[in-house]
C-alpha cells in the first residue's frame, strides 16, 4: 500500500474524512501525540488499527469527538457532576475520561470492557478531521506497538509506511505525551495514566483525585491493571535504558561513571540530560531533553527515537521530580526503562 504524507489543508482533511468513512485508517496530529484513526463505530475498521500497529487486542482505544453533543450516544447514563466539571475546564484538551459504554460502541474499541475512554482533542486538525468524517474516531498513538509515540509526522511514516493510506502532517505536537486518562466510573476521579492535565489541576477542579498506584511501578506477575495499556513495555528504545535519580551533582557524577564503564565494556552509551547539565558531561555523547518537565514532555519520545537511530545500546537518563508534568514524564520514562531506576 502506498502511504501518502500530506500537509494539513482543507483538501487533505476532506480526503482524510472520506477515508475514515470508507473504513480506512488515517494518521493525524493532536496536541498530545499523532493518532491512528478509524471510524469508532465500525468494528472492522477498528480491527485494522490493531493490525497496523501490531497492538495486543486486549488494549482498548480512545474515542475522539469534536463536540460535546457527541458524548452522550457513546456512554451509558449521564456524566457525574465531577465529570461535567472536568469537561468544562479541560475539554477540548489532553484529557481522556472513562465512562460506562453504550451499545453503540463496538467491543473491539474497548477490548471487551464495559467502559469507554473518550477525548475531545484541542488540535484544530484533529477536530476538523472528526468533523469531516462526521463520526467519532477511535485512535491510539500512531506508532508500531512498543515503539515511542510519534510527535512528528516523520515518526509516523517511520512506523507506518506501507501500512496505512494517509498521514496528515501538522508539524510537532505541543504537549508531546499522551492524554491524562481518568476513570470516572467510581466516586473520586482516578488517574490511570498521567498526562498533559496534572493531578493538581484535577484536584482544583473537582475537589478530589487519586492516582492509580500502578502509575509509577512495574506490574506484578499476572496483575490485571485498570488501564490495560499499563501492562505492556511501552515507549521503549531498542537500547537498555537506566534512569538515575537524586541530587543533580550526584546524578551527573553517577551517570559519568556509568557511561565510562559502558564505553570501556565495548558498548555504545548515550546520555539523556536536561539542557542545563549537558556541559557537565564533557565530550561524552549526550542528547538534550530540554530545560524543564514541560520541554522534556515535548522532546522525550523524539530523543528516544534518536537514540535508536544513533545505535545507542546503553542509555542513561536523568530523572525529574514527579510533580506537575513531571509525573507523566517519569511514568513514560519509567516504562521505557522497565522501571530500572537507580537512586544516588
Ligand atoms: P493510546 O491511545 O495508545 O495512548 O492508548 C490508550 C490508553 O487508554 C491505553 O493505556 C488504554 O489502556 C487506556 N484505555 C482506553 N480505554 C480504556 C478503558 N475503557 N479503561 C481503562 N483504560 C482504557
Ligand atoms: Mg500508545
Amino acid at each position: 500500500m502506498h502511504t501518502e504524507l500530506l500537509p494539513v489543508s482543507p483538501e487533505s482533511i476532506a480526503r482524510g474524512g472520506e477515508l475514515i468513512r470508507a473504513g480506512r485508517l488515517v494518521a493525524f496530529p493532536t496536541e498530545t501525540v499523532y493518532g491512528l484513526g478509524a471510524n469508532a463505530l465500525d468494528a472492522e475498521a477498528v480491527k485494522s488499527i490493531f493490525e497496523a500497529k501490531g497492538r495486543p487486542g486486549d488494549n482498548p482505544l480512545i474515542v475522539h469527538i469534536s463536540a460535546l453533543e457527541q458524548l452522550s450516544p457513546l456512554i451509558e447514563g449521564e456524566p457525574s457532576p465531577a465529570a461535567r466539571a472536568l469537561m468544562d475546564a479541560c475539554w477540548p484538551g489532553p484529557m481522556t475520561l472513562i465512562f460506562p459504554k453504550s451499545a453503540l460502541v463496538p467491543a473491539e474499541v474497548t477490548a471487551g470492557l464495559d467502559t469507554v475512554a473518550v477525548r475531545f482533542p484541542a488540535h484544530p486538525a484533529a477536530r476538523a478531521l472528526i468533523d469531516a468524517a462526521g463520526l467519532p474516531i477511535a485512535a491510539p498513538s500512531a506508532n508500531r506497538s512498543g515503539r515511542p509515540s510519534p510527535t512528528e509526522a516523520a515518526h509516523v511514516l517511520e512506523d507506518m509506511d506501507g501500512r496505512i493510506p494517509l498521514i496528515l502532517d501538522g508539524g510537532g505536537c505541543q504537549v508531546g505525551l499522551e492524554s491524562t486518562v481518568i476513570d470516572m466510573t467510581g466516586g473520586t476521579p482516578r488517574i490511570l495514566r498521567p498526562g498533559g492535565v496534572t493531578p493538581a489541576q484535577i484536584e482544583a477542579i473537582c475537589g478530589g483525585v487519586s492516582v492509580d498506584d500502578a502509575v509509577m511501578r512495574p506490574l506484578k506477575e499476572g496483575e490485571r491493571p485498570r488501564s490495560p495499556g499499563m501492562k505492556y513495555r511501552h515507549y521503549a528504545p531498542t537500547g537498555d535504558l537506566t534512569i538515575v535519580r537524586g541530587a543533580a551533582e550526584d546524578v551527573i557524577r553517577a551517570i559519568r561513571g556509568l557511561y565510562d564503564a559502558a564505553l570501556a565494556a565495548g558498548r555504545s552509551p548515550l546520555i539523556l540530560a536536561l539542557s542545563g547539565h549537558i556541559a557537565d558531561y564533557g565530550d561524552r555523547r549526550t542528547l538534550s531533553l530540554g530545560a524543564n518537565e514541560t520541554e522534556m514532555a515535548r522532546a522525550m519520545f523524539a530523543r528516544l527515537r534518536d537514540a535508536d537511530a544513533l545505535g545507542a545500546d546503553a542509555l542513561f537518563s536523568e530523572a525529574v521530580p514527579e510533580d506537575g508534568m513531571g509525573l507523566a514524564v517519569m511514568n513514560r520514562l519509567g516504562r521505557a526503562a522497565a522501571f530500572h531506576i537507580l537512586e544516588v
